[in-house]
């Protein structure tokens, strides 16, 4: 693709990121791909998000059970639901998945968070199956989310680990260790009984599959945190309510129940008690960076809103003539390109660890087999069986170090504190130079006031992610343990 080829949005994006523009020098292949799905992003955002952002959060603040399948169907028309679904099983996520993902939800949520969310909670909770142990599931699971696009019926998927009584307490070692836990799964023949709460789970009302974790022992629960997948359709899982949101009102934040849930042993994603390493930190290292890029689409939205108000009369005047408001605008743009900063460097890192794995030779291979020898009793049978598990493992140690999905996570939660701390300040500014006029501008400016907000909370509070970060890089006492074969 040449440059003249790009769209507006593509060609606005190599002038606002340099780093991109070199990097397409040395792999135009593959920078032309990552500009293809953020321009899809921009357009579904630009025709659809946008149009609907205010209209959906005044209808969702009136009645918080509705949930618009209709724009769901429509993303994934644009494919969006398969951002993270690896292209060797006809997903989009190749080389450059992360870069891609960033940028590409920056642009949604520039135009509407909530909306953002709404399709984010699929790849979030689809990333514990990206591991090697859930491989198993890659051909069902994660194909289906593929054909569900092709069908106009989308698949969806939510990551479920927060309890009524732990939060904070369950994305942290140390936390984990000492956290009060009220869900279990106790293991019983062929499988494991699954009961208690899980809340605030985004999408967790429409998901048909979710990644859960667990404590196979309440009073060990650092020991015996493991990574379950669930389908709605098991007897005993329900969905009691959702929350009254203020911000992201367009995707559900919902209480999960489990009574007697029986979770058969293929269903527990890599090892049990791999849940912290493998459940909780490896894929914080991946998500937490594009939740920056949320903060950073947030941002944009308020400076795209606050540009259009200030270049209009306001009592005789329009703002934007006077420096004072030029000045503020120059303070925006430069937070925002610096933050954008912060998550290409998380993802761009992130790419050289997973990209690497999705993109792998081994990797390759193993999906050159037919599809039906990979569905196949004996092959699945192995992927299951501890020397198939211990080979996972294996693969993954030989790929990935423990050096280098560290330094991810702590790339991931600076890029992800700093961006949504930045957007909460850029939001609150504009709405303050604002003033109480009405118009359609300062609306979506509050909105996405109420937007950011959570951004801080999520995916480990920005307390949370601080400490994570110093914990990393000065103390030396957090560290991603890889699983360890075993045989
Ligand atoms: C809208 C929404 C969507 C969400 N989506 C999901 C989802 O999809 N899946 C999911 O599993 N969870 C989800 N969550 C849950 C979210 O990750 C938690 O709310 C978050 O981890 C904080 O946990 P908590 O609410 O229990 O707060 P707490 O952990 O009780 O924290 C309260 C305050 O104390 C601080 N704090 C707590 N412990 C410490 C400590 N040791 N040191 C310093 N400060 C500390 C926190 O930073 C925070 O400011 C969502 C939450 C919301 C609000």
């Amino acid at each position: 693709m040449r440059k003249e080829d790009l769209t507006a949005h593509g060609k606005r994006l190599l002038q606002e990121t340099p780093v991109l523009e070199t990097l397409r020098g040395l792999d135009p292949k593959g920078v032309n791909e990552v500009l293809r799905i953020v321009e899809t992003c921009a357009e579904f955002a630009r025709l659809h998000a946008e149009p609907k952002a205010l209209e959906l959060d005044a209808r969702m603040e009136e009645d918080p059970e509705y949930f618009d399948w209709d724009l769901v169907r429509t993303a994934g028309r644009y494919r969006l639901f398969s951002l993270v679904v690896p292209a060797v099983l006809g997903g989009l996520a190749g080389k450059y998945m992360l870069t891609a993902a960033s940028l590409g939800v920056e642009e949604i949520c520039s135009a509407c968070a909530g909306i953002g969310n709404m399709i984010a909670a699929t790849g979030l909770g689809a990333c514990p199956l990206l591991t090697p142990g859930g491989m198993p599931h890659w051909d069902t699971v994660l194909r289906e989310i593929v054909e569900g696009e092709r069908k106009g019926e989308p698949v969806l998927m939510a990551y479920a680990i927060t309890e009524p009584s732990a939060g904070t307490d369950v994305e942290e070692p140390h936390f984990l260790a000492k956290a009060r836990i009220g869900m279990e799964a106790r293991r019983v023949k062929g499988g494991y009984l699954l009961n208690g709460r899980k809340c605030f789970i985004s999408g967790g009302k429409e998901a048909k599959y979710l990644t859960v974790c667990a404590a196979t022992d309440r009073n060990r629960p650092l020991e015996t945190w493991t990574v379950f997948m669930v389908s709605r359709d098991m007897e005993g899982f329900s969905v009691p309510r959702v929350e009254r949101k203020m911000g992201q009102r367009a995707c559900h934040a919902a209480e999960l129940l489990f009574e007697n849930v029986f979770v058969p042993e293929e269903y527990v994603i890599g090892y049990e008690g791999d849940g912290m390493s493998m459940g909780i930190l490896s894929i914080m290292a991946a998500s937490r960076g594009p939740v920056g890029a949320v903060g950073t689409g947030i941002a944009r939205g308020v400076l795209r809103n606050f540009l259009s108000w200030a270049r209009q009369e306001h009592g005789g005047r329009k703002p934007i003539e006077e420096q004072r408001i030029q000045m503020e605008i120059a303070d925006m743009a430069a937070s925002i390109q610096e933050c954008r900063g912060l998550v290409l460097d998380h993802s761009l890192a992130g790419d050289r660890v997973f990209g690497t794995l999705l993109v792998n030779p081994m990797m390759k291979a193993l999906f050159a087999l037919p599809r039906e020898f990979r569905l196949s009793r004996p092959y699945q049978a192995f992927l299951q069986s501890r020397p198939g598990r211990a080979a996972s493992a294996r693969l993954l140690r030989l790929l990935v170090s423990e050096e280098d999905m560290t330094r991810l996570l702590a790339l991931a939660s600076l890029a992800k504190f700093a961006s949504t701390d930045m957007a909460m300040n850029v939001a609150s500014r504009a709405l303050q130079l604002m003033g109480p006029g009405d118009s359609e501008e300062r609306r979506r400016v509050e909105k996405c006031y109420r937007d950011v907000k959570v951004t801080q909370i999520y995916e480990g509070t920005n307390q949370l992610n601080r400490l994570t970060w110093y914990m990393i890089e000065h103390e030396g006492s957090l560290r991603v343990e890889l699983p360890r074969p075993r045989l």
